[in-house]
Formats: structure tokens, C-alpha cells, sequence
């Protein structure tokens, strides 16, 4: 037998166990439903005065979403109205309000919840998990968006440092305008990562200044005085923004994305290279073509077997010797990034500069003023090392939430993803 711990509820309120709610009744119906009525067992306070009421008003019969309990379920709340008798009180009739139902509420807080954590904590698409719980699609994104509004303000949490990354979340799409012409629509949202713990701290729309600007005013200005360093694409757009609102962090580059433009030099060379000998794009039976990825790997990576490949594709493929030159100039950049010291840095920038000018070609000398131009951003890089895998990660996630929710149309639903799913990721 079982001793009974706390007081005592009848059994059907127990099993059904919503919190502050008794079973009133239970009838099976079709399909293998039960309808479930429910009273609540809360006392009655006023909201105004908080005295506790006596007196009934009148009765009504609100139907509640709720999670299913051992099979489905549909629950009408036998909800009541009250007269408030203190005197003094302005109030004079009130409705009842529960923390699983607050006013205005159509669903359970327990349903919410769980609908929340079926999608962002095990990653199922907001589409099928509407179907499992036998509710609406919106419900579900309205849902995660309310609980994204809940989570915790990032003026809450110091930054010292931050990361700042574009990125598109769903192909570029053409609108037909009134006018009959075509407008070309660039998905872009801006991250803004924690890049110590991670943390995703907020979505904007597009990548220019305007959407981080926005965002960075609207913080405290403790927290903007707070952040140290800044991570960004050497590419960024909304480098102004970061001028304006955060004068005093010094800007560094993401060394991820200077290696990233480093390859795609590597890359319209070999591409170049192909057309111009042989008056096509590179295909399998090209050497280079074949070898592709190899090229852009890290050099100091290769095992003996691939650097012996790598050099067999280079004598075959490329006879001006231009490929070869365009990875040396790549391996150089990367030697560059990891420099110890500044000293280390200026040194390695030389002999960069050499292998450049030896080079001789538009996209190496292309590679050279983009470096020049951000020179003091990779020079904080290599000072503060404030480069991270941890933005990276956020990304990763991001590229899983794109995946699970097979390309958002709504930009406000996919920013909800975004923040809960990091949320709950930094938390675990
Ligand atoms: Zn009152």
C-alpha cells in the first residue's frame, strides 16, 4: 500500500494533476477523447484589493488546450466569476486567474512548456510538433515567441567580448513589385554572439548599420562600456555602427573569415587558370579541379602523401606556376595569423608582401589591400587571440535550426529559434 504524504486529492484530480485545478468530471468520447471538466481549487482573491471572495457571480465554459494525459483530451474549465464584497474596493466583480491559465490564456502553461522544449531542447521542427500535440502551427512559433521575449535581457550580462556575424537564412527570392518589375530580396540576418561562453545575445535584420546600430543603442550604457574587443567579417557592412555605438572596443578580425578570403583567392586563380588554358570550367578529369579542397587545407596539416599529390596536381595543372604561387600566398596569411607578437606579425606581413609582389596578379594584390586595410583589426587579433570557435558554434547551431525549420519565411520566428536554442545550449 501506499502512506499517503501530503493531502489528500481525489483520484481522478491527482492523475490528471494540473496545479490548482480539482476534476469535476470525465466522460469518454469519440475517438478515444476524454472530455475533462475542471473547476480551479486556488482561492479567489481580488486583483485589485485581495480579499478573498464568497459570493459567485456567474459561470462560464472555457475550453483550455492542454497536454494530453495518458492518451487525448479536451478540457473545459467551469470558470467563475466573483463578486468582490469588501466595501472600500473599486473592483466589483472579477474572473479567475491561475498560474497555469493567466488571463487571456487559451492554453496550459505545462502545454506551452512542453511544446517549447519539444522544440528547442530536442530540435524537432515546430511543424511536427504542432501535429503531435494536436495544435496549430502558430500556436507553436507564437509560443516560442513569447518565451524568447522572456529570456533574459542582455543588458543583464556583461560582454567584454563580442562577436558580430552575418549571415543569409534562406536563398535569395525576387518579389514582383506594383509596378511590374522585380525586386531582389537578400535574407540576411546579423548575429551578435558572446564570443566567451557563446551565447547568442540577439538577431537583427539585414548586415548594415542600421539593424547592429539599433541594436547596440539600445543597450545600457554600462554594458556598451563593458565590451572590450569585437569580432567581425573583414567584409562587414556594419562597421560604422560599431564606430558609433562602441567607440571605445578595439575591432578585430575574425581570423576564420581572413583564412576563408584567403581560399577564395586560392579559389578564382585555379578557376582563372582552367578557363584560360582550356576555354572551360574545371571538371574531374582536371587535376586541380580534382584536388580542389586539397588546396585550400592548411599546408602545415598536409600528411607527406597529400603534399606529394599537391605538388603532382600543381606541375601538371599549372605550368605558369600561378596556382602555386596564389597557395603560397594563402599558407603565408595563414603563418601570418597565428604570429606570437606583433613583431612576429610585421615580420610575417614582409615577407607576405614579397610573396605578393613575386606573385604579380589581380587577385593576390586584391588579397593585400584587403589585409592592409584591416591591418589594425588583425593586429588586435593577434593581441587579444579574440577569434573563436564559440562564434563558430553558435553558427553551427543556427545552420541546424535553418535545416530543422526547412528555410524560415517568418524572420520573427527564426530569430525565437535562434535565441532559445542558444539559450538552452549554454545552460545544459
Ligand atoms: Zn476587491
Amino acid at each position: 500500500m501506499f502512506e499517503p504524504t501530503g493531502s489528500q486529492r481525489d483520484a481522478a484530480s491527482a492523475i490528471f494533476n494540473l496545479p490548482d485545478y480539482r476534476v469535476l468530471s470525465a466522460v469518454d468520447a469519440d475517438g478515444g477523447v476524454r472530455r475533462i471538466e475542471v473547476e480551479t481549487t486556488a482561492p479567489p482573491g481580488c486583483p485589485v484589493c485581495g480579499v478573498l471572495a464568497t459570493r459567485v457571480h456567474s459561470v462560464r465554459r472555457q475550453r483550455l488546450r492542454d497536454l494530453p494525459v495518458a492518451g487525448p483530451v479536451e478540457v473545459m474549465w467551469v470558470k467563475r466569476r466573483w463578486f468582490c464584497d469588501e466595501y472600500r474596493c473599486s473592483r466589483g466583480t472579477f474572473s479567475e486567474v491561475t498560474d497555469q491559465v493567466p488571463a487571456y490564456a487559451r492554453s496550459t502553461a505545462r502545454l506551452c512548456q512542453a511544446l517549447v522544449a519539444a522544440v528547442v531542447v530536442s530540435g524537432r521542427a515546430a511543424s511536427e510538433v504542432a501535429r503531435a500535440h494536436r495544435v496549430s502551427w502558430w500556436l507553436v512559433a507564437s509560443m516560442l515567441g513569447a518565451a524568447a521575449d522572456l529570456l533574459a535581457d542582455p543588458d543583464d550580462v556583461l560582454v567584454r567580448r563580442l562577436g558580430v556575424d552575418e549571415h543569409r537564412y534562406r536563398s535569395v527570392r525576387f518579389f514582383r513589385q506594383t509596378d511590374g518589375s522585380w525586386r531582389r530580396y537578400e535574407p540576411w540576418m546579423t548575429t551578435l554572439v558572446d564570443a566567451d561562453t557563446g551565447r547568442v545575445l540577439g538577431v537583427v535584420d539585414g548586415r548594415d548599420s542600421a539593424g547592429v546600430g539599433a541594436w547596440l543603442a539600445a543597450r545600457s550604457q554600462a554594458w556598451r562600456d563593458a565590451v572590450e574587443v569585437v569580432a567581425i567579417d573583414p567584409s562587414a557592412a556594419f562597421r560604422k555602427a560599431l564606430r558609433e555605438h562602441l567607440p571605445q572596443a578595439a575591432v578585430s578580425v575574425d581570423a576564420f573569415h581572413v583564412v576563408k578570403l584567403a581560399n577564395d583567392m586560392v579559389t578564382a586563380v585555379r578557376q582563372r587558370i582552367v578557363r584560360d588554358r582550356k576555354g572551360r570550367r574545371g571538371r574531374g578529369v582536371d587535376p586541380a579541379w580534382a584536388n580542389r579542397r586539397l588546396l585550400l587545407r592548411a599546408g602545415d596539416t598536409l600528411s607527406p602523401r597529400a603534399l606529394a599529390r599537391l605538388k603532382a596536381t600543381l606541375r601538371e595543372d599549372d605550368p605558369t606556376d600561378q596556382i602555386g604561387a596564389a597557395w603560397g600566398v594563402k599558407e603565408q596569411l595563414r603563418r601570418l595569423l597565428t604570429s606570437g607578437s606583433l613583431a612576429e606579425a610585421a615580420e610575417h606581413r614582409m615577407r607576405l608582401g614579397a610573396f605578393v609582389l613575386a606573385a604579380n596578379m589581380p587577385e593576390t594584390d586584391r588579397l593585400w589591400a584587403t589585409i592592409d586595410t584591416w591591418w589594425d583589426a588583425i593586429e588586435v587579433l593577434i593581441v587579444t587571440g579574440a577569434t573563436n570557435a564559440r562564434t563558430e558554434a553558435a553558427n553551427t547551431g543556427i545552420k541546424q535550426i535553418k535545416r530543422t525549420g526547412r528555410g524560415y519565411r517568418n524572420p520573427a520566428n527564426y530569430r525565437a529559434r535562434i535565441l532559445l536554442a542558444s539559450a538552452a545550449r549554454t545552460a545544459a
